[in-house]
């Protein structure tokens, strides 16, 4: 079977666009906003040669539980399944809560994780992502998922960590 690639994060970071990016088609669901029911999604890629499964979590329902248990329930599972990790942060926001909250799992998980700064659309929001080295996570990837930067430089990691 091929490796499995997990991308994880909190709701409107930009997973979806990413996974989009490194399928090279535009399959997964962007949304303006969350709330969108949706399965986690397999989708095969490759890059430098290399073959790989990329799973999306996807969009879930907010409801009065609040968004962190939904968040935290999803990325446990996909992380679960996964051989590695991409957590997916909005470097133009920050760390929140949430994240912190997943970055929490992760180190519960001991998989392989690979920090993507996004929405580091230009030369300016690379601060934004030096910023994230907070996460101890290691290095924050600056990409932006929605035009292409920085992706190369990430799956490069990603194939080191699969
Ligand atoms: P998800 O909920 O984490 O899957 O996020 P989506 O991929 O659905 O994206 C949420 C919103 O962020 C959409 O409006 C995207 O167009 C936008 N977005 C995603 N990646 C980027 C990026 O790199 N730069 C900018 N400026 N916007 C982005
Ligand atoms: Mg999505």
């Amino acid at each position: 079977a091929l490796p499995v690639l997990a991308i994880v994060g909190r709701p409107n970071v930009g997973k979806s666009t990413l996974v989009n990016r490194v399928i090279g088609r535009r399959e997964a669901v962007v949304e303006d906003k969350p709330g969108v029911t949706r399965d986690r999604v397999s989708y095969p890629a490759e890059w430098a040669g290399r073959r790989f499964m990329v799973v999306d979590t996807g969009g879930w329902e907010v409801d009065v539980a609040g968004i962190d248990a939904r968040v935290a329930e999803q990325a446990e599972v996909a992380i679960a399944l996964a051989d590695a990790v991409v957590f997916v942060v909005d470097a133009t926001v920050g760390s929140t809560d949430t994240d912190e909250q997943v970055v929490r799992l992760l180190r519960r998980a001991g998989k392989p994780v690979v920090l993507c700064a996004n929405k580091v659309d230009g030369p300016a929001g690379e601060a934004d992502a030096a910023a994230l080295w907070a996460l101890g996570l290691g290095e924050p990837y600056p990409v932006s998922a929605l035009h292409g930067r920085g992706t190369g430089d990430l799956l490069d990691a990603v194939l080191d960590a699969l």
